[in-house]
């Protein structure tokens, strides 16, 4: 059958609903297929005593928290990787040999073979990944983003030969400016350090904005605020359930369209004049 598919190619459980939570509903209410590739289980991460409660590792949690996600934003399929969670640049649970920056590091082409199969297997015509920065710069970001490139412009390529299956867009999702200013702004309001902000203080929102990349995509969310903030109080363990009044009445604020900077094919300027990642794709049945 013809359909519209979607992947999007993320590292941890919660990635998901703190990124995209308002705009997976929206493209699902539309008829689009998504996918989700979650490459780690989130085995590392702070998480309170009070929380751990019956599971047996934090990873173990945090996937029950990815499932709890899952009643709202409904998936036609997620394909886990098992990476392990390599936490921050430098920590020592990023040089674990299965954590998934050590894996892109030293086996990059594995990496990227791994997200291949799942394109393969899905069939998207539209991919969306972290920017190049990884949004904040988490290792396992960039890692992902790096692998779901190079995946794409390898099927690609197999495509230009074998006429076989390739996706056609990629796009990065884009953190609003805005909202990073006002973050910065609260936190020196609250005498904070913006640049150790986040419940693991391993998000450097100074450097997140300079690494914002052009806006070329503007998917209107507005409608689906509030499943956004249900998937996001899923990831409790994260400070998904630390939502304040304030911070809704942000989000209502500045939260109105979702932001995309596309990669392929590549645009010639720099303008966000497009509302709907699939508008110019040939839609094609899965092979
Ligand atoms: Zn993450």
């Amino acid at each position: 059958m013809v359909s519209r598919r979607l992947l999007i190619s993320y590292a941890h459980p919660d990635d998901e609903s703190f990124g995209l939570g308002a705009a997976i509903p929206k493209w699902i209410d539309d008829g689009v297929e998504v996918f989700l590739i979650c490459a780690t289980n989130g085995d590392v991460g702070h998480v309170p005593e009070a929380l751990r409660g019956r599971f047996a590792s934090v990873a173990e949690l945090r996937l029950s928290e990815l499932a709890c996600a899952r009643q709202y934003l409904k998936f036609k399929d997620v394909f886990m990787l098992g990476y392990r969670d390599s936490g921050m640049t430098g920590s020592e649970t990023a040089s674990h040999p299965d954590c998934l920056a050590f894996r892109w590091r030293h086996h990059p082409a594995q990496v990227t073979e791994r997200v291949a199969e799942v394109m393969r297997q899905a069939q998207p015509q539209v991919v969306i990944t972290f920017n190049r920065y990884g949004g904040y710069g988490h290792p396992d970001h960039i890692a992902i983003q790096r692998a779901t490139s190079r995946a794409f412009e390898r099927l690609r390529a197999e495509a230009a030969r074998d006429d076989a299956y390739a996706p056609q867009r990629l796009y990065y999702a884009a953190y609003p400016r805005i909202s990073l200013r006002m973050r910065i702004w609260r936190a020196r309001l609250k005498g904070q350090d913006p640049r150790r902000m986040g419940i693991n203080q391993d998000v450097d929102t100074l450097k997140s904005l300079s690494h914002i990349e052009p806006v070329h995509a503007r998917v209107p969310i507005a409608p689906y605020l509030d499943i956004w903030e249900k998937a996001s109080r899923c990831h409790a363990s994260q400070g998904g359930g630390r939502i304040t009044r304030t911070s809704r009445l942000l989000r209502r604020l500045l939260y109105r369209k979702q932001g995309f900077t596309r990669v392929y094919p590549p645009p010639n300027h720099d303008k966000a004049d497009e509302d709907d990642l699939f508008a110019s794709v040939v839609l094609n049945e899965r092979g």
